[in-house]
């Protein structure tokens, strides 16, 4: 089953020096439950690439199909978890989960109910009342990811979560992403520059590679699972 697919993106920003063209042609599907780290050197067009499909860019060509229909714009169909810690400073740990459910409708009783369950699910039940400021880093991205897992979103999209991360944290903020996706329904495409974070996590790597000039291959390479 199919969640998410590419279809010929491309992507020319404008500027006054000239224009960049930071993606072009690429194609790709993600099916359901799938684990997809998406590879390559800096400035190959990995953050433009998130950044389209979480709907925060406009695509200059091609398109995004969700579940088979077009998607434009933001939704709460994709969960976003971004490298630098997003959270809301002026909200606690739990103000901070409860805010999609609260700007989708939910009643407070509800919306908290949902950011329980899911701070427990990331482990930080005990901070719920606390603010992002006095956490650590490791805690933080487990904030944001239940931030973006409590709107049940069809795929999680991640922008290099743990690249701020020191290496031990890392390496337990990736058991931990593993052990979520094993358990939930959950369908991730994450991006990394770091190879070997990639291995450990991923089903299917998308190698990019951009070449100024020419045509930007998008590789495939598939990592099966011990
Ligand atoms: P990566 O995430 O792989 O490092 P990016 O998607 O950030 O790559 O960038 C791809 C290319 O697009 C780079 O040449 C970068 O300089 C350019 N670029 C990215 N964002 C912008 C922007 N907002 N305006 C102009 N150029 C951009
Ligand atoms: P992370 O890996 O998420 O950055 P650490 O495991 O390094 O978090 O812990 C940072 C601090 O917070 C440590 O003092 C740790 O004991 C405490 N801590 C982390 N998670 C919890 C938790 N779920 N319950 C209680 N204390 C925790």
């Amino acid at each position: 089953e199919v969640i998410l697919e590419a279809r010929g993106l491309g992507k020319v920003y404008q500027g006054a020096q000239g224009d960049t063209e930071a993606l072009r042609g690429i194609d790709f599907k993600v099916h359901r439950r799938e684990f997809v780290c998406v590879i390559g050197p800096s400035g190959c067009g990995k953050s433009t690439l998130i950044r389209i499909l979480a709907g925060l860019e406009q695509a200059t060509s091609g398109e995004i199909l969700l579940d088979g229909a077009p998607v434009k714009g933001p939704g709460r169909d994709r969960g976003m978890v971004f490298q630098g810690y997003s959270l809301f400073p002026w909200l606690t740990v739990k103000g901070n989960v409860m805010f999609g459910p609260l700007m989708n409708g939910s009643s407070r009783g509800t919306a908290e109910q949902h950011a329980r369950e899911w701070l427990e699910l990331v482990g930080l039940s005990k901070f719920a009342d606390a603010y992002p400021h006095q956490l650590s880093g490791g805690m933080r991205q487990r904030v944001a990811i239940a931030r973006a897992l409590v709107n049940q979103p069809r795929i999680l999209l991640m922008d290099e979560p743990f690249g701020a991360l020191d290496a031990q944290t890392r390496s337990k903020m990736q058991t931990h992403l593993l052990d979520i996706w094993r358990n939930l329904d959950v369908t991730v495409l994450f991006i990394t520059h770091d190879l070997d974070e990639a291995i450990y996590l991923a089903d299917r790597i998308l190698v990019l590679k951009a070449h100024p000039g020419e045509v930007q291959e998008l590789i495939e390479v598939p990592v099966p699972r011990p």
